[in-house]
């Protein structure tokens, strides 16, 4: 290994709602210092196999993963699973069961914003979607911005697309134990991505963090392109005070469109345990 790690542990292909394929994910990641990398593709593991090959041509230490929607409290979570074994059945059969109701779920969104007064998203959307497995709301966002309905992609999430606003269709994820139980079969390390995202209270967040960790969760994203600065260090805290592992990942999805591009997200604070600290 290199003496200066550069980890970076949650990305998107166009197998799941990233632009570039997986071995060009693997390009942007090295060519931006990355030396240690992981595809975190949501809820579908087919991109793996072809980031590993990529990954390994051009000497970077892999990581497969998996980002996991789950639903929580009413509210949608996502579980980063990590160093899983992508071929295991158990996860192969989950993945598959919770990407099923997307398509159902893309056809209600369009309906929706048609009554907005935006026609044929659905057909806009698929314009973008590499995995018909896997149509999901970035897909949207992309077909609102070209289509002149919103200026930039937070700008579509804002006015559409989130609870509340038109072409919010609410969807029945896994459960977390589920979630937890599939990549345990698989072997992996399991990780809840951008804690600071989600709108829990601080009660709720504790429960969160409580249950995932009665049911083997061991780590918790600090550093990610989804946190603020501030949130770095206050999930920092939180992972010291609840004994979780650190994981750090910029939740990569297109060049120019991550909200902090590889070489601007910063290392992970000296006082917490990064989740990799054995594996390389
Ligand atoms: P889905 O899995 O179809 O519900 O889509 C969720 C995806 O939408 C996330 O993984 C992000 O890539 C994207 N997303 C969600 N909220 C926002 C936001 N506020 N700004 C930009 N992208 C977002
Ligand atoms: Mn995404
Ligand atoms: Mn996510
Ligand atoms: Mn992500």
């Amino acid at each position: 290994m290199p003496s200066v790690l550069n980890v970076d542990l949650h990305c998107h292909s166009n197998v799941s709602d990233g632009v570039l394929p997986p071995a060009g994910v693997a390009q942007y990641a090295h060519r931006a210092g990355v030396n240690a990398w992981a595809l975190t593709d949501h809820d579908e593991v087919g991109g793996v196999a072809r980031a590993r090959a990529a990954a390994h041509g051009l000497g970077m230490t892999f990581v497969a993963g998996v980002e996991i929607s789950i639903t929580w409290a009413s509210q949608t979570v996502h579980i980063v699973g990590l160093q899983i074994d992508e071929d295991n059945p158990t996860l192969l059969q989950g993945l598959q069961a919770t990407r099923s109701g997307r398509d159902t779920r893309g056809r209600e969104i369009a309906s929706q914003l048609a009554r907005a007064g935006i026609p044929d998203a659905y057909e806009g959307a698929l314009k973008y979607v590499d995995n018909p497995d896997l149509i999901s709301r970035t897909h949207f966002a992309r077909y609102l911005v070209e289509c002149g309905a919103c200026a930039n992609i937070p700008d579509v999430f804002r006015k559409y697309l989130t609870e509340g606003k038109p072409g919010y269709v609410p969807h029945r994820w896994a459960s977390l134990s589920d979630a937890l139980a599939w990549i345990r079969a698989a072997d992996g390390v399991a990780v809840i991505a951008h804690p600071g995202r989600y709108k829990f209270s601080a009660l709720e967040e504790g429960a969160l963090f409580d249950e995932f960790k009665q049911l083997g969760g061991t780590a918790i994203e600090v550093v990610t392109g989804s946190h603020t600065p501030d949130q770095y260090a206050e999930y920092a805290e939180q992972a010291r005070r609840h004994g979780f592992l650190a994981s750090r990942g910029t939740d990569f999805h297109a060049p120019g469109e991550s909200r902090v591009d590889f070489s601007l997200l910063p290392p992970l604070p000296a006082s917490v345990k990064p989740v990799w600290h054995d594996w390389f």
